[in-house]
């Protein structure tokens, strides 16, 4: 699938002139946004983009979400203290619901103190083959977590606007999530 890079495009138009043909790409509110992907352009309109900004997208995501009513984002305290995870495939451009995890361990979270190793330890064992944790609080922990996450912090309530927020940053996600040095890695703040 391919996308726009929404934080590496800078509108410049030049992808629309390289490829006209069936209005396959457009600009719309300063962005570009691919229209049709199977004109045989769109290759040239890659190539010819200053700012690497349209991208082929292959990878497949597995994204949890904190909660504690599966409605809205934990709001009261760490992502790591949410009673549920939400968890939801990206594929192709669609997050699809997979499950619901309960949080076992955010009863004895609650003794320990923020930052705790063994907190950060307790949050990625219900975690297990996830890629993207999204939270709207993390504490100190997200120092540890950002090694194994990808730490994606959306200050917006419901669920449903962090999942087009997640869709519209996708690019930014798969780059932090390939930084192959842990220094790298310092978790993204998605709007
Ligand atoms: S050429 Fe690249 S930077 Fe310019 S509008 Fe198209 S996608 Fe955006």
């Amino acid at each position: 699938m391919l996308l726009v890079d929404q934080n590496s495009c800078v509108g410049c138009g030049i992808c629309v002139k390289v490829c006209p043909e069936g209005m396959a790409v457009e600009i719309k509110k300063g962005v570009a946004e691919i229209l049709a992907e199977k004109v045989d352009c769109i290759k040239k309109a890659m190539l010819a983009c200053p700012q690497k900004a349209i991208r082929e997208i292959k990878d497949k995501l597995i994204i949890a979400i904190g909660t504690d009513d599966h409605q809205t984002i934990k709001a009261n305290d760490h992502v790591g203290q949410s009673v549920f995870f939400q968890i939801f495939e990206y594929s192709e451009g669609i997050l699809t619901f997979k499950e619901t995890r309960e949080n076992p361990k955010y009863k004895e979270d609650e003794e320990r103190i923020h930052g705790n190793p063994g907190k950060a330890k307790a949050t990625a064992s219900v975690l297990n083959g996830v890629d993207v944790l999204v939270g709207k609080i993390m504490g100190p922990n997200i120092a540890r977590l950002k090694n194994q996450f990808v730490c994606a912090i959306i200050r917006k309530s419901k669920i449903t606007d962090a999942i087009d927020i997640i869709k519209e940053n996708i690019c930014a996600v798969i780059h932090e999530k390939n930084k192959k040095d842990g220094k790298e890695k310092s978790g993204i703040i998605l709007k």
